[in-house]
């Protein structure tokens, strides 16, 4: 389903990733094992579009050549990536997030359905739709992160690192859940340093070493042969995961502090944004504010006529006095990632 053939990127004189190779089929999870520095980022930013370097080579989907089109574009075609770090718009809510995750031609007839799909991979986020992401724990956040990424009705799920941070138990269900998003059909390229539990839900993965594809064969082999188990396997390490990167701990941390972003005039915001995004950004928060406001509001009938005795003690599902500010902030995050999508292409032209 998708092929990489021959890609290479360049950052100036580095060469980060030298002439890779990689296949992956519906339905099929494929992990990319590599060290600090090895290139796994560059070549999942590749794939997406999104890549800062110069990239030569070919990349296709269902023989589709995505080579150097437009991010929006090949999210379009059913590429969607959950960037290291998550992607997640920290001042919206659970439900704005997932409904901007449906903002593609391609998302958006199906977009009840993939809600639906999303509900049933993540129950909890049907009970925390009205709670701003920012306020969420590492694992929760993850989990939206993977559930907006499913809105945009991939038919490949790249993942970067997304076990980064969480406790061994989170990362024990973000690896079952993985599981259930393949069973879906849809493929997932897995970048991780976590090579033990990736390995374990893994069908195939690959070794990559500076910039080279050094080895690929089966999980189970790999998981097998005795120079992967010193390599990535840890021997003789207390924690079945890498040491964590300085200032990162093993614990479910609570949500990272958003990057402030410049403030400028809404409307430009918003244009510049829409360039990016294909469509109207405006009309995609007014709705998700739009399904909110009638939560709220069908949470106040409830509470006046009395229906349940929690629902008179419990607060609204959002703070509606936040909620424009919070629609502000989403733009200028919107904005920001534009702005780096437009100097990306502009560098790889
Ligand atoms: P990690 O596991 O630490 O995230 P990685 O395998 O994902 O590492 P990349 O982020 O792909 O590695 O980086 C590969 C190499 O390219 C590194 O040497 C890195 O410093 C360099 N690099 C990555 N992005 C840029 C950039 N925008 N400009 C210059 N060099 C870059």
């Amino acid at each position: 389903m998708l092929e990489v053939r021959n890609l290479s990127v360049n950052y100036g004189q580095h060469r980060a990733l030298d002439n890779a190779a990689i296949r992956l089929d519906r339905g099929e999870i494929v992990v990319i094992l590599g060290a600090n520095g090895a290139g796994k980022s560059t070549l999942l930013k590749a794939i997406s579009g999104i890549c800062e370097g110069k990239v030569t080579g070919e990349v296709t989907l269902g023989g589709t050549d995505l080579t150097h089109m437009p991010a929006d574009q090949i999210v379009e075609e059913g590429v969607a990536l959950v960037p290291e770090g998550r992607g997640v718009f920290g001042e919206l809510t659970v439900r704005e997030n997932l409904t901007l995750g449906a903002y593609g031609n391609r998302a958006r007839d199906e977009e009840a359905a993939n809600l639906e799909r999303v509900y049933q991979l993540f129950p909890k986020l049907i009970e925390r739709g009205g709670q701003v992401v920012r306020t969420m724990s590492g694992g929760e956040q993850q989990m939206v992160a993977i559930g907006r990424a499913m809105m945009s009705n991939p038919q490949v799920l790249t993942l970067d690192e997304p076990s980064l941070g969480l406790s061994p138990l989170l990362c024990k269900e973000l690896f079952a859940n993985l599981k259930l998003v393949r069973d879906l059909g849809i493929g997932i390229l897995l970048v991780e340093q976590n090579a033990k539990q990736s390995l374990a839900i893994a069908d195939r993965g690959y070794l990559l070493e500076n910039a080279h594809i050094v080895h690929e064969d089966t999980a189970s082999k790999l998981r097998a042969d005795p120079a992967v188990q010193a390599a990535y396997l840890g021997a003789g390490r207390q924690d079945d995961r890498p040491a964590p990167k300085s200032g990162e701990a093993h614990a479910d941390p609570p949500a990272r502090t958003l990057p402030t972003f410049e403030l400028r005039p809404a409307a430009q915001t918003t244009r510049s944004a829409d360039a990016v995004l294909g469509q109207s950004v405006a009309d995609l928060v007014a709705r998700a504010a739009t399904s909110d406001a009638q939560n709220v509001a069908n949470r106040r009938q409830r509470l006046q006529s009395g229906q349940t005795r929690q629902a008179r003690t419990s607060k609204p599902a959002i703070d509606t006095a936040a909620h424009g500010d919070r629609l502000t902030a989403a733009l200028h995050e919107i904005e920001a990632a534009a702005a780096r999508a437009r100097r990306n292409a502009h560098r790889t032209r």
